[in-house]
């Protein structure tokens, strides 16, 4: 069942510039929804809509079938947590998290019940009678998804809830945000600017900029099949490497002057583009050997990161970086063999900086099973 349903749906503040630009999409009941975007591309205006925060200057919103453009916050059965996450300072944990039930006057026992629920789940059980200033960041932000929880209503919207606390914390509380919504099958539309949160929490993903969708789908279509440059360079961490490319006599020959052998079939498809950019992945630039190396390239920068070496190599303009697993003994200014296949590059339209074609290994690629 479509539980958030967009038509069109647009924003201005001032009636000439949309901040939301003709947005349409169905988000599914039980679905964990992901809007991720650069600061400033409309992600929290978006979400504010949704709640009945913020007027809709255009377009269709719906839930459960029904239209609810109008619909004030309280009615839109549905909680929100934003990333100032403010608690009453005043108020122990307890009255915090039954703030909203109390204002609407749910039965005393019932308000009981559903606390000492969601405070066994989320872990604060023993916190309850404590206030905000004797709890951790993490507490905290516990909390806050506490309040949120107890409302029980069906559908959760959260507003970048994540980024005031430190990276082991973050990597922590994605997953219990993660298991939370599970459990309770929420239908979850979270916001966030970070792509790693995106990729790693998100069943789905609508990637925004400059108030419009770029691409919606699953983390792993958006990192192999990205539609556009932004996306391209939006998702993935290392980012894609990225070069202006000509095709010249079968050969595609990069900014740098360096040159890629391509198959016949490739040459095909991406002859009517006289503009290419082509991308390939950090993981996709794969050490030579003595049978199969390409090209040799200058070593600019090493990262050890134990697992596995981040290599950065000067082409041309560009850096590029490589990610290879293991420990690798290189060093900045040596020279190492690298093999770049036309297979693992996906190339874009530089005018209009569509997708042309994804890298064939990522297409072909099978996400192994058990
Ligand atoms: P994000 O959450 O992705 O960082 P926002 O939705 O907050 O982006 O903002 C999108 C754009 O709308 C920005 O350019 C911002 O300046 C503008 N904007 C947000 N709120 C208002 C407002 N109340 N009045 C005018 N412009 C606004
Ligand atoms: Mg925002």
């Amino acid at each position: 069942m479509v539980a958030v349903e967009m038509k069109d749906i647009s924003k201005s503040y001032d009636r000439q510039k949309s901040v939301i630009d003709q947005i349409s999409l169905s988000i599914e009941e039980g679905e964990f929804f992901v809007l991720v975007g650069p600061s400033g591309s409309g992600k929290s205006t978006l979400l504010r809509m949704i709640a009945g925060l913020e007027e809709i200057s255009g377009g269709v919103l719906k839930m459960n079938n029904q239209v609810v453009n109008h619909l004030p916050p309280k009615d839109r059965n549905l909680s929100m947590v934003f990333q100032n996450y403010a608690l009453y300072p005043h108020l122990t944990v307890e009255q915090n998290i039954l703030f909203g039930l109390r204002a609407k006057k749910v039965d005393k026992m019932e308000q009981q019940k559903r606390l000492q629920e969601t405070a066994e789940m989320m872990g604060l059980s023993d916190l309850l009678k404590r206030k905000p200033k004797q709890l951790s960041g993490g507490q905290r932000q516990r909390v806050a998804l506490a309040r949120s929880v107890v409302s029980e209503a069906p559908i959760c919207l959260m507003d970048e809830p994540l980024s005031n606390l430190d990276a082991k914390l973050r990597a922590h509380m994605r997953i219990e945000i993660r298991r939370l919504q599970k459990k309770l099958g929420l239908t979850m539309i979270y916001v966030t600017h970070d792509q790693v949160e995106a990729m790693t929490m998100g069943d789905r993903i609508m990637v925004l900029n400059d108030g419009k969708i770029q691409q919606v789908g699953e983390p792993i279509t958006l990192y192999n099949q990205p539609a556009n440059l932004f996306v391209a360079s939006f998702i993935g961490s290392p980012k894609i490497n990225l070069s202006e490319a000509k095709l010249i006599d079968h050969k595609l020959v990069l900014e740098s002057g360096l040159q890629i052998t391509m198959d016949k079939e490739d040459i095909l498809s991406l002859l009517s583009y006289p503009n290419l950019t082509m991308g390939i992945r950090a993981e996709h630039i794969l050490p030579g050997t003595t049978e199969q190396t390409s090209h040799t390239l200058e070593v600019v920068n090493v990262e050890q990161l134990g697992n596995e070496t981040l290599l950065t190599f000067e082409v041309g303009k560009e850096l590029w970086t490589a990610k290879w697993l293991g420990q690798w003994r290189i060093q900045a200014g040596d020279y190492v063999p690298v093999q770049l296949s036309s297979k693992n590059i996906c190339f874009f339209d530089s005018e209009s900086g569509a997708l042309i074609r994804p890298a064939v290994a990522m297409k072909e690629q099978e996400v192994v099973g058990l």
